[in-house]
């Protein structure tokens, strides 16, 4: 893991950001201040890459606005893996 990704995860667990789902795999990232972000996810290879519209993430760095997008991410696409599960059960 990278120092900066590391970073990331250490600001992401202080500062509580809440997550809006735009559609498809896109999300609004709301900090406490109040500033609103585009994060959105692409699969290459199956791995997943995050992309933030914020002044680290057009400098390719990982922000910590990608951690909270990425759980309810890692979250949407289980309950739809689930769901998928679930339909071809049927
Ligand atoms: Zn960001």
């Amino acid at each position: 893991m990278t120092q900066n990704l590391q970073n990331a995860i250490n600001k992401a667990s202080r500062v509580k950001c809440s997550v809006k789902l735009q559609g498809g795999r896109s999300y609004t990232v709301i900090t406490p201040e109040a500033h609103r972000y585009t994060v959105r996810f692409e699969e290459v290879d199956g791995q997943r890459f995050g992309r933030c519209n914020c002044k680290a993430g057009a400098a390719r760095m990982a922000c910590f606005h990608l951690i909270p997008a990425a759980l309810v991410d890692t979250a949407i696409r289980r309950m739809a893996a689930q769901v998928a599960r679930e339909r071809s059960a049927m």
